[in-house]
């Protein structure tokens, strides 16, 4: 029974007036199943890795809400996404800078919970590279940063429910070539970071949807080659680049395993597979997805 159910049986109970013995008894018994039943208080629980990069798997229930409840966390708010009758879900990600004290604030209608930890520094490493100065002057396009720019609006403005169930599996059966979260210096002065994993792969090789999703975007960039953006619901997203082709359409579902496109390097690369899992917009580990939460 709903909340709001039951705040309804009470207000319609409460109304009576002239109550004979019997009735009085019975109403007791119905005011005592009420509050067993109606007591359950709203309750939040935490999930995930609090190490940079990491994520942290929110549930909220018995939340009556019936606007998307929020959590804020490191500056930024985000909405819950509603799982089923007084039920929110929401993953949020934790930065790759966010190492110390965090605090975590979640408002479900007049209740407020805050929740306070240590988020673990993560050395990632660094890398120097050289690229072909066209390639590296590509990054710089504003054509590049336009293509960008639509793959974390489509991240950011996404409102999918969740559709992952249980743990990611690797899109492609291939070693990894490089790690996620590397700090890199391009041809000895360009400063970046890498935003996912490099996953080697043969061109022309399948490459498959992780977890079950919903196909967000698909573009043709000229650094990131043929791109296609996934959507996993709960804030969940990933990002596949330099794909020699594209598979799917924009809006079209994918169950876990379903082929989106092949292994390429469009873009100007050595052909792999790149990888990114992100977070409302913001990329963290894809590896964390491999051993999701129980009940996530
Ligand atoms: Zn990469």
């Amino acid at each position: 029974m709903a909340p709001w159910e039951c705040k309804q049986m009470m207000n319609i109970h409460g109304k009576v007036t002239r109550v004979a013995e019997w009735a009085a008894v019975r109403y007791a018994f119905l005011f005592l199943f009420l509050i067993s039943v109606c007591g359950a208080q709203p309750s939040l629980s935490v999930k995930g890795n609090t190490y940079e990069g990491g994520a942290l798997f929110l549930t909220l229930s018995n939340c009556a809400d019936e606007n998307p409840p929020s959590a804020r966390i490191e500056g930024e708010t985000y909405e819950f996404l509603r799982g089923g009758e007084g039920l929110w879900e929401l993953v949020v990600p934790l930065s790759t800078e966010s190492g110390g004290p965090v605090k975590l604030a979640v408002k479900c209608d007049e209740q407020s919970f805050e929740r306070s930890f240590q988020v673990t520094s993560r050395n990632y490493g660094h890398q120097s590279i050289t690229l072909n100065p066209s390639t590296l002057a590509g990054y710089d396009d504003p054509q590049n940063k336009a293509d960008d720019k639509k793959i974390i609006d489509a991240l950011e403005a996404d409102r999918t429910a969740k559709l992952f169930s249980g743990d990611f599996i690797y899109p492609v059966q291939a070693p990894q070539t490089t790690g996620f979260g590397l700090r890199r210096t391009y041809n000895g002065w360009k400063k970046g970071w890498h935003k996912g994993l490099d996953l080697a792969g043969w061109e022309g090789e399948a490459v498959q949807a992780p977890a079950d999703a919903v196909v967000l975007h698909t573009a043709r960039g000229i650094v990131n080659g043929n791109t296609v953006v996934l959507s996993h619901g709960a804030g969940v997203g990933s990002v596949y680049l330099h794909l020699n082709s594209i598979q799917v359409s924009e809006g079209q579902e994918l169950k876990k395993g379903q082929v989106l496109g092949t292994v390429g390097g469009t873009g100007g690369f050595a052909p792999h597979l790149h990888w990114e899992t992100r977070v409302h917009g913001m990329p963290v580990n894809p590896k964390l997805f491999f051993t999701v939460p129980s009940g996530w």
